[in-house]
């Protein structure tokens, strides 16, 4: 396995310097066939960088996170920047390579979720259009014009793996080379990449099975599609962090912790973007007056990227600047419209790349959007300028101090610091900085915790001593963060009887129960029970062995049932005939 020191091994590493060259001075005879040399990489290491993209996690969500176990866990133990600001335009498509390559768009060229390409003529777009001419959705790393962090790590001969990595899976090359271990998002539901949980759980056992892995950058999506359908101040949002993310990180973070790997990963959690409520969202540019105006007043006819917060213009054939400038002059200022930029004014917000360069962009106030079909309460994709526009980072780790906090951060910085903390940022290209504020110092252990995982507090037998002739109950009471989805308990009999039973939940305080059975009596019997959490972990109780008492006397049912033959139905017999 690889270790690659850490900014905090390398202060380490000064002072047991000094401390064992006073140690060899006072016993160099002692130790001079075998100098004393601390195995620090054994200490207090980062073998690898886990970076998971919560989408559209606005920078005040944290607020919302109460019920989520790993997010107060993450608070407890990580360091948290105030915000994350996004690249221009604040969409998926951009941010998440710009988090991947540490550069914006006039680097990395990806500049809307869709945008055309002066080169090859044709609009790249993660969604299809029938009715765009231009539009081609094979879409990839083959597409980004600068070094992704994953590509600059392999060929230092890290290997990586991306899971879901919107503009980066679906199995294309940067200049020849791809991430070691690559996982489409699946559209389609095929190989379960496509919630939290299963990009989570994936990322997890690929790493388990390859501890080798340093570099991992893996994308959780529930967050994004409920912000857009209930907006980002609804109660939904909530429910998807504590139901979803919540349960896609603890399964990471204790599958991690479980194989002992967690103490020397360091996890970077951030969000491509934040979410902005919308008010209006039947704002189509093309059809606004205004619009039409420049249309028939230029005699340009632009070919338009469609967004929903924002749209791309290029004017395709048509060099004359003056009328492309005539035309925006048209746009700026229009009620709706917060922003217009045209040609080279595009460098002042880092969206003028040589291939791509956009002609004209126009960015709609907060609050409006266009509709591609379903109304949106929520939407992004506004200037960065927009404080709802900006996201989370939070990393914890090894290096890192608890619970503490820097200011804000660019969405440039984390491939930067990631390569860093592997010790191979030399020679990487990036416009991001190396968030040296994060590094730390932790002096305790650091692993998840166990209380986070389902235990079994108590089992109770009724009646306390199995009898013959009963039902025998078995009530197991669990103490769980989650949610418990089976419980069931396995009674074995000395006569070799094996049963299984399903414990039911009777709906109070992680409470379950089920019926043992009859036995008979003298036989002695073993209970073992088995609960499971959504995660997949488990807890087991401890074994419950009890002898099978005496036969409950029967002459009493049996008493009970002759007063029910020789007074109850000959009375129900005589009613029936009165009738
Ligand atoms: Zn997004």
């Amino acid at each position: 396995m690889t270790h690659m020191k850490s900014k905090i091994i390398v202060n380490f590493a000064l002072i047991f310097l000094i401390f064992s060259s006073v140690l060899t001075m006072s016993s160099t005879l002692a130790y001079e066939d075998e100098p004393y040399t601390p195995q620090l990489e054994e200490i207090n290491t980062i073998s690898r960088v886990v970076v998971f993209s919560i989408d559209a996690f606005r920078y005040d969500y944290w607020s919302r996170t109460g019920d989520a176990a790993s997010f107060e866990w993450l608070k407890e133990q990580g360091v948290t920047a105030a915000y994350n600001v996004p690249s221009n335009p604040s969409v998926t498509a951009v941010n998440h390579v710009s988090i991947i390559t540490g550069n914006h768009p006039d680097k990395h060229g990806i500049m809307g979720n869709t945008f055309y390409d002066w080169e090859t003529g044709k609009a790249y777009s993660l969604f299809s259009d029938p009715t765009d001419p231009y539009r081609d959705t094979n879409t990839g790393l083959h597409l980004i014009t600068t070094k992704p962090s994953v590509i600059h790590a392999e060929e230092q001969g890290i290997k990586t793996a991306v899971f879901a990595w919107p503009y980066v899976d679906f199995g294309t090359e940067y200049e020849g080379m791809s991430p070691t271990y690559l996982f489409d998002y699946d559209w389609f539901g095929a190989n379960n990449l496509r919630t939290d949980k299963g990009i989570a759980n994936k990322a997890a056992n690929t790493i388990l099975d390859d501890p080798e892995i340093g570099l991992v950058y893996a994308w959780l999506p529930g967050v994004d599609s409920i912000g857009h359908s209930a907006g980002p101040e609804s109660a939904s949002v909530k429910q998807v962090i504590d139901f979803s993310v919540d349960v896609a990180l603890r399964t990471f973070f204790e599958k991690l912790d479980s194989a002992g790997l967690l103490e020397e990963t360091l996890v970077i959690i951030e969000s491509d973007h934040g979410m902005a409520a919308v008010t209006d969202s039947d704002y189509f540019l093309e059809t606004k007056p205004f619009f039409i105006n420049a249309v028939a007043n230029t005699g340009l006819d632009p070919y338009i990227a469609h967004d929903a917060a924002f749209e791309l213009l290029y004017f395709i054939g048509e060099t004359n600047t003056t009328k492309v400038e005539e035309f925006a002059g048209y746009l700026k200022g229009q009620d709706g419209v917060q922003a217009v930029f045209v040609n080279d004014e595009h460098n002042s917000i880092n969206l003028d790349n040589p291939a791509r360069g956009v002609n004209i962009s126009v960015w709609l106030e907060p609050g409006r959007s266009r509709n591609f079909g379903s109304t949106y309460l929520g939407m992004h994709g506004y200037l960065n300028n927009n404080t709802d526009m900006r996201g989370i980072f939070l990393a914890v780790g090894p290096g890192i101090t608890p619970g503490s906090t820097i200011g804000g951060i660019d969405m440039i910085d984390i491939a930067p610091t990631a390569l860093d903390m592997l010790g191979i940022i030399s020679g990487f290209e990036t416009d991001g900085s190396v968030l040296s504020s994060i590094y730390g110092s932790r002096t305790e252990a650091f692993s998840y915790p166990d209380m986070y995982a389902p235990t079994i507090s108590k089992i109770t037998l009724n009646p306390t001593e199995p009898r013959e002739g009963l039902a025998n109950v078995i009530e197991v009471k669990v103490n769980e963060y989650g949610t418990i989805v089976s419980a069931e308990a396995e009674i074995s009999i000395d006569n070799g009887t094996v049963r299984t039973i399903n414990l039911v939940d009777i709906g109070s305080n992680n409470t379950f129960f089920g019926t043992m059975g009859d036995f008979v009596e003298g036989q002695v019997v073993s209970v073992i029970v088995t609960v499971e959490d959504s995660i997949g972990f488990q807890a087991i109780g401890d074994t419950v062995t009890f002898t099978v008492g005496a036969l409950v006397k029967k002459t009493s049912y049996s008493l009970i049932s002759l007063i029910a033959l020789v007074f109850v139905v000959p009375y129900v017999y005589r009613r029936k005939r009165n009738n």
